[in-house]
């Protein structure tokens, strides 16, 4: 039976140490990192990812926004409010909850972010300086997901890495930040052919494509270390991952549950991007 690799147990202790260094934070500047965070619709999965990302905030001691629109709202009204925020000294981290609506251009809406604000790491800047190895902030999903494999004493290096997925904010930086710890790394995606004999190879597996359970054991390695990323619900209201658990978790070493896996490392970075954004704003 495969190890569980938990999120729960990690976030709890990398949240501690961001607390103390919030408590610390505030002693030195009187003010706590502040966080922005911006919805608009009332999509019901973002307004529980919006609802987490708020507590977190508080139970490490920092500030957090709330800033709710209607869909309807012009995309014009929405960058009017980024403005606001780039300028506001109490906001050290902007973050736009996404899917927006259809009508608002979700590119021009990252792009008018602030990249000392971007605390998603999802600003063109922000993504050039990652491909560069040269950033501030990383990822919250990929950057939770190495977290994870390093507190498991997970080895990258030398280690065959398939990820499922090539979207901007999971699957590409995952594959790169797996790259740059040298793992050698094959990105799959929907128009992959014979999907099975790419991860049935791989030793670091990690599935981000929003299909319930799609991941059986039939494509899985023994032995093999899975990461699943998916967040999907079923008919009865239940979360179910990308992967296939109950069968999967008999044939890898470690493996992530769902809920209680990824999903409590990304609000875990987001914090952390924050705090690392609001030393650098009083420094600089
Ligand atoms: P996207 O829909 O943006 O991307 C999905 C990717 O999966 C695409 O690259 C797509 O390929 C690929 N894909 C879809 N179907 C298949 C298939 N049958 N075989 C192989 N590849 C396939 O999703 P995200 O990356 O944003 O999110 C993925 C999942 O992770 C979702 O369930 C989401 O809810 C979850 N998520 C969880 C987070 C967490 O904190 N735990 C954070 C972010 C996302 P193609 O490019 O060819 O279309």
């Amino acid at each position: 039976m495969a190890e569980l690799i938990s999120g729960k147990v990690v976030s709890a202790k990398v949240r501690e140490d961001i607390k103390i260094e919030t408590a610390a934070f505030k002693k030195e500047y009187g003010t706590a990192p502040g966080l922005a965070v911006i919805m608009v619709g009332d999509n019901p999965a973002s307004a529980v990812y919006v609802r987490n990302k708020h507590k977190a905030c508080l139970e490490v001691g920092m500030t957090s926004y709330e800033i709710k629109f209607d869909a309807d709202i012009s995309e014009d009204e929405l960058l009017n409010k980024i403005d606001e925020l780039n300028a506001d000294d109490n906001v050290d981290g902007i973050l736009v909850q996404l899917p927006l609506p259809k009508t608002i251009d979700e590119q021009k809406v990252i792009n008018r972010i602030s990249p000392t604000k971007d605390v998603d790491a999802f600003h063109p800047q922000n993504v050039g300086k990652i491909m560069i190895g040269n950033y501030t902030f990383l990822p919250c999903t990929p950057a939770g997901i190495v977290e994870l494999l390093n507190y498991y004493n997970v080895e990258i290096g030398g280690k065959k890495c398939v990820v499922i997925g090539r979207s901007n904010i999971v699957g590409k930086p995952m594959a790169h930040l797996l790259m740059e710890r040298n793992g050698t790394v094959t990105v799959c995606h929907s128009r992959t052919k014979e999907l099975k004999e790419y991860t049935k190879d791989a030793d670091i597996l990690v599935v981000a494509i929003g299909k319930a359970e799609f991941l059986t054991a039939d494509m899985v390695k023994p032995g093999a270390v899975v990461i699943d990323v998916g967040i999907n619900r079923r008919d009865d209201g239940t979360l179910a991952g990308d992967v296939k658990f109950d069968e999967v978790e008999k044939i890898a070493s470690k493996i992530t549950p769902v809920p209680g896996g990824v999903g409590p490392m990304t609000i875990t970075m987001l914090l952390k991007n924050t705090l690392t954004a609001a030393k650098q704003h009083k420094n600089s």
